[in-house]
C-alpha cells in the first residue's frame, strides 16, 4: 500500500483534505466521518497506512489493534457516555472502501442501516 497513490486518509492525516477532527496522538487519528450514519460516528485511523484492513492489522501489530481499540473507547467518552459500536467494513463486498485500515466508532440512537449501506 505504501507503494502506490496516498490513502485519503493519509491525506487527511496530512492536512492535504480537510477534515472535523476530534482526536490525534502519535499514532492515530479520528475525524467525523463525511456521511454519518449514525448521530455519532467518527472514523479511527492508524496513521500507518501498511495495513489495508483490520486482519491485516490484527496478524501484522496486534499491539496497535489493542491500541485502536483503547483509543476507540477514549473518545467514545469524550463524545458521548463512553458506549459504542466499533464496525470494521473488511472487503469491498462488505462496504469496505477505503484500504486503509479504519473502525467506525458509532454512538448515540442507531438506525436502520447504520450497520452497513
Ligand atoms: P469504509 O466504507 O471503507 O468502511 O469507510 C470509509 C468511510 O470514510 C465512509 O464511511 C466514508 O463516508 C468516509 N469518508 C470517505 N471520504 C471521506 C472524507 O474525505 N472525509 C471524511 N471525513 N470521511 C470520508
Amino acid at each position: 500500500m505504501s507503494q502506490s497513490e496516498p490513502s485519503i486518509f493519509t491525506r487527511i492525516i496530512d492536512r492535504e483534505i480537510p477534515a472535523d477532527i476530534v482526536f490525534e496522538d502519535d499514532l492515530f487519528i479520528a475525524f467525523t466521518d463525511i456521511a454519518p450514519k449514525a448521530p455519532i460516528h467518527i472514523v479511527l485511523v492508524p496513521k500507518t497506512s501498511e495495513y489495508a484492513d483490520v486482519v491485516q492489522l490484527a496478524s501484522g501489530d496486534p499491539e496497535l489493534l489493542a491500541q485502536m481499540i483503547a483509543r476507540a473507547s477514549t473518545i467514545a467518552h469524550q463524545v458521548s457516555d463512553g458506549q459504542f459500536r466499533l464496525v470494521f467494513n473488511t472487503g469491498a463486498g462488505a462496504g469496505q472502501t477505503i484500504f486503509h485500515v479504519h473502525g467506525h466508532i458509532m454512538s448515540g440512537e442507531m438506525t436502520e442501516g447504520s450497520l452497513g449501506r
